[in-house]
């Protein structure tokens, strides 16, 4: 080789060395705590040979600045990442090299100093979580560094998935204090998800409702992605089964879609808005639960680009739904509409972070996180003002049930109030007719009283006729008989009665004798004496328990009674005398009865032969 083309060799390295020469950060004074290393990190893929002394022996044009588009994207990933910090005018110092993304499989950590290999260590979620140097949910390398020293660190990532590499640089103890602040923010975090998530789960149990129970799946299922996102699942959940940290995140993605289609279609009701949308949240959800066990048999990243896929769509299509319920009015379908937009705005600024295209100064995961944590407390309150809808609607039912209730309670009282009146009004209706009755009853018997009196007593004078004299005279010999008492009967004839009929007239007669019976009631004072008109102008009259000598002097006081008695007709006054026989004796037998008004009869007959006007009684020696 001429010294020509040396020199010019020679010149190209330099130029290609100034122009690769890898930057080294220079710490000095004026050094932040916290300095993020962006740009200073140089990438190289994985070499054949990856002996680390090769490596450290290639030259500054391998090693290319690091930027996103390099190990952005999913998939299998293997390369070197190197960084060069020189120390200046600064004392002995603690500093810890932070790698910000937990999900690494695998990091492989040469420490040069002063060009010498001093450390080397292994780090990843692929090894149990008890080998890292540092306990953090991600990855940090301590170290010490002194005045005028030279460090490079060679780190060889192997993983699949998210290969995104926020390497800062910290001081030792803002690196503790960061990393209290930020377990503080990361157990609140997750504390208020869990809570949210447990609850919705005991609502499910007690009310076996199935809104809750999918969305206590949903909560649960994304409160363990954002637990396995800061690092913190793999830290306290399965510290020393890394096997998990390979299948978590597409398993997690199925649930979590699967819980949010069957909980989407419960808070919006599809079943009663909806029949096509309600079958593709249960396909959406059944294919969701495919995925999860497809997912298993799958290598990780291609499960994880299924998943994403299938997390975009389903985002879409929830969204879709959710709008179209929104303008048809439906209440519900608005707020889960705005807040699974706050959702997917969180995921689209992690995105576009997370391929570079904006740059928001925060991590990649944080308006994830966000959006995710909005959606999830929105959900929450959706659910609370859905529940609270049922449960009034329950309770209107259960108003017009009891005033439905108490209507019928009231027809059928007053079907009883009517009952009791109409049972009332024909109790009353029945008490009438029975008076009625009686009143007929007593009308009838007065009736038959009175006809039985017709049967017994004379029409025109109105005393007992001779019917009734023959029954009472037996009835009273009876007694007489019995208590061996006297009974007397008296045989009174009006005298020349023929003549007053043929002067006066008949009619003159009849009110004779009517005046004369009048006068015999009159001059009866015992409630057993009768009085009978025994046939034309003859009267007859029973005197029970009454001897001869009373018996006279009661036939003697009626003689001159009716002889005094003024008889009028018309301005005439008619003249009257009677003839009485009596017979008074204690009745021995049966005939002994019909004998004495034999007796009296004769002693009538006497007292017209003697001359009338006179009482007579009977004497068995005239006889
Ligand atoms: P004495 O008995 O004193 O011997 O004479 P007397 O005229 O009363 O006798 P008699 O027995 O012959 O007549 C009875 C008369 O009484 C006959 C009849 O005209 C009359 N007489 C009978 N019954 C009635 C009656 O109901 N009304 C009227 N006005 N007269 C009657
Ligand atoms: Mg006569
Ligand atoms: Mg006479």
């Amino acid at each position: 080789m001429s010294i020509f083309s040396r020199w010019v060799s020679i010149a190209l390295l330099f130029v290609s060395t100034f122009a690769c020469a890898d930057l080294s950060l220079t710490l000095n004074s004026t050094t932040p705590n916290e300095q993020p290393l962006k740009h200073w990190l140089y990438y190289t893929p994985a070499q054949i040979e990856n002996d680390i002394s090769q490596i450290h022996r290639l030259p500054s044009s391998s090693w290319e600045q690091l930027t996103p588009d390099k190990i952005n994207g999913i998939g299998n990933k293997d390369f070197w990442v190197k960084v060069n910090i020189r120390s200046r005018n600064i004392k002995l110092e603690d500093k810890i090299l932070h790698i910000g993304n937990p999900n690494l499989d695998l990091i492989d950590l040469y420490h040069f100093k002063q060009g010498r290999l001093a450390n080397q260590i292994v780090m990843g979620d692929s090894i149990p979580f008890s080998q890292r140097p540092i306990i953090s949910n991600d990855f940090a390398y301590p170290f010490t560094s002194s005045n005028n020293e030279y460090h490079t660190l060679y780190l060889r990532i192997k993983t699949s998935g998210s290969a995104s590499l926020p390497i800062t640089l910290w001081t030792a103890d803002s690196y503790f204090q960061q990393a209290e602040k930020e377990s503080l923010k990361y157990g609140f975090q997750i504390g208020v998800l869990t809570a949210i998530g447990i609850f919705s789960l005991f609502i499910a149990l007690t009310s076996h409702s199935f809104s809750y129970t999918y969305y206590a799946g949903y909560v649960l299922s994304i409160t363990l992605t954002v637990a396995c996102l800061h690092g913190v699942a793999f830290r306290f959940l399965w510290p020393t089964f890394p096997i998990m940290q390979a299948f978590i995140y597409p398993a997690l993605t199925c649930l979590s879609m699967a819980f949010a289609f069957l909980f989407s279609e419960k808070i919006m009701q599809l079943k009663y808005h909806s029949q096509p949308m309600l079958r593709v949240c249960r396909a959406g959800a059944g294919i969701s639960f495919l995925l999860l066990l497809v997912g298993l048999a799958l290598n990780y990243n291609l499960s994880l680009t299924i998943d994403i896929i299938c997390v975009m769509i389903t985002s879409l299509l929830l969204m879709y739904i959710s709008l179209v319920q929104a303008f048809r009015g439906q209440k519900l379908a608005k707020l889960f509409a705005i807040g699974w937009v706050g959702m997917m705005l969180g995921a689209l600024l992690s995105g576009m972070m997370y391929l570079g295209y904006i740059d928001l100064g925060m991590k990649f995961k944080t308006p994830f996180i966000l959006g995710l944590s909005i959606e999830v407390v929105f959900m929450a309150a959706l659910l609370a003002i859905r529940y609270n809808d049922e449960r009034l609607s329950k309770l209107r039912i259960q108003q017009d049930a009891l005033i439905q209730a108490e209507r019928i309670k009231q027809t059928r009282d007053e079907a009883l109030r009517m009952e009791a009146r109409s049972s009332e009004q024909l109790a009353q209706m029945v008490q009438e007719r029975t008076l009625e009755l009686e009143i007929a009853l007593r009308e009838l018997n007065e009736a038959n009283q009175k006809l039985t009196e017709q049967t017994t007593v004379d029409s025109l004078t109105g005393v007992k006729n001779r019917n009734l004299f023959d029954k009472r005279m037996i009835a009273e010999g009876l007694i007489s008989r019995r208590q061996q008492t006297p009974m007397a009967i008296l045989m009174l004839d009006i005298d020349r009665f023929k003549t007053i009929n043929d002067t006066y007239g008949h009619l003159a007669g009849d009110q004779a004798l009517r005046v004369i019976a009048e006068e015999l009631k009159k001059k009866l004072k015992r409630p057993t004496d009768l009085v009978s008109r025994f046939g034309g102008e003859e009267f007859a009259i029973i005197l029970p328990n009454t001897n001869q000598d009373g018996a006279l002097q009661v036939a003697e006081s009626i003689r001159l009674a009716i002889f005094e008695l003024p008889i009028r007709w018309g301005e005439i006054s008619i003249p009257l005398t009677v003839s009485i026989g009596v017979s008074a004796e204690i009745v021995s037998s049966e005939q002994h009865t019909n004998l004495l008004l034999e007796q009296a009869d004769k002693a009538l007959y006497r007292a017209k032969n003697e001359g009338r006007n006179r009482v007579i009684p009977f004497n068995l020696e005239q006889s």
